[in-house]
């Protein structure tokens, strides 16, 4: 069911660089937007888009407690792979698919979510859409972060044709969410607990998440002189890319050092002449890894390796999924599924900290690669992770 449903979006937002680009409120993106509609009218759900663009299809809204929400999110980062989010999402469809074919009635309001903005590819902030909602992000913060155009969040949620103004914590929304199970395509090969590396390594198609890795984005912002390139003596320069190149250098290092993981996978030089002499550097370290005094410790390491304070752009702390829906998970499908930490972060993740009680469900991705092309998973485990998703709804919202 959900190779039909993805293979409905192959088309969009196609990268002629490879793989798919679908930037939040960019066209492809929108595109995804009406798909969404669609595929939820056709299974009779409501749609609404709330304030901070988060798409909600509801079945049963009008039954008594809270929802059982699942999904995913629909944004992708720069040629980015065709399951990271749209398979939970699709999986969320297929499943109250299912359950609507066979007879099933819900006792309690189920809701397929899609939120807005998950990768931050284009703004730069991960998780936007479910850090607006639990309050986890200042609006004004948001509104004014721009992309690489110089076009705000808010000139591009505008053009859109969302009002911007809609857009913060919403405390009644958060307080109708029972619980969330966000199914995800599993990213890398972490370790599973008997000591395999990933799901390929067990030979399980499916796992639960264990714990999100406590992570941070920092920037730092290097300054020079200015000048021509073919006038300069070496010994004149002031050249911050050299300082640039001396940072990203001492990520690794500090990383290997400390055993965690370090990455500097955007730069930005200005004014970015082959000629001339740059007048600004700029890096991003993303750090993640088991132990937060670890994650910090490599920022504080290249901080004095460089002689300068970085500017922290995000941070969230390790996040443990629920103990008891983790348990209902694992139940559902039947008992006795791996279980494993995530590296990467999640809308799930950002419930989770904000009170809901959250869980995910992770499909064997066999290349282990995410955020490429490369990412995969098989049609039949595609099947497993909407069965299993199909088997929670229907124990805890039946
Ligand atoms: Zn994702």
């Amino acid at each position: 069911m959900t190779d039909v449903l993805l293979s409905e979006l192959s088309d969009v937002g196609r990268d002629p660089a490879g793989g798919v680009t679908r930037f939040a409120w960019a066209t492809a993106e929108l595109e995804l937007r009406e798909w969404f509609a669609e595929r939820a009218a056709g299974l009779g759900l409501d749609v609404e888009t709330d304030g901070n663009g988060n798409l909600w299809a509801w079945w049963g809204a009008s039954l008594p407690g809270t929802a059982f929400v699942v999904g995913s999110h629909l944004d992708s980062v720069r040629s980015g792979g065709d399951f990271d989010g749209p398979l939970g999402v699709a999986s969320a469809f297929a499943a109250v698919e299912s359950l609507t074919a066979s007879g099933w009635m819900p006792s309690r309001p189920i809701a397929v979510v899609a939120f807005a903005d998950e990768e931050g590819g284009r703004f730069g902030l991960a998780c936007l859409g479910s850090r607006l909602l639990t309050g986890a992000v200042e609006p004004a913060r948001a509104l004014s972060l721009t992309d690489d155009d110089g076009t705000t969040l808010a000139e591009a949620m505008t053009a859109a044709g969302h009002d911007p103004r809609r857009v913060g914590h919403d405390a009644e929304r958060l307080a109708r969410i029972g619980a969330f199970v966000e199914l995800h395509i599993e990213q890398g090969r972490m370790p599973v607990a008997d000591g395999a590396r990933g799901l390929a390594g067990a030979g399980r198609p499916i796992g639960v998440a264990r714990e999100i890795w406590p992570h941070g984005r920092w920037r730092i912002d290097l300054t020079g002189v200015p000048d021509h390139s073919g006038t300069t003596a070496l010994a004149d320069r002031v050249d911050p890319v050299l300082a640039m190149a001396h940072g990203i250098v001492e990520v690794r290092r500090a990383a290997e050092d400390l055993g965690i993981l370090g990455t500097v996978g955007r730069v930005r030089v200005l004014p970015g002449a082959v000629n001339a002499i740059a007048a600004s550097a700029s890096l991003w370290i993303d750090a993640r890894g088991e132990d937060p005094r670890r994650v910090r410790e490599l920022v504080a390491q290249v901080e004095r390796s460089l002689g300068i304070e970085s500017a922290l752009e995000s941070w969230t702390d390790v996040t443990r999924f629920d103990a008891a829906l983790t348990a209902d998970v694992t139940a559902a499908v039947g008992g006795e599924v791996p279980s494993l930490p995530s590296g990467a972060g999640h809308d799930a993740g950002v419930l989770s900290l904000a009170g809901v009680p959250t869980a995910m469900l992770f499909v064997r991705n066999p290349t282990g690669v995410s955020h490429s092309p490369e990412e995969h998973a098989e049609g039949s485990d595609a099947e497993t992770g909407v069965a299993a998703l199909t088997a929670v709804v229907r124990r805890m919202a039946g």
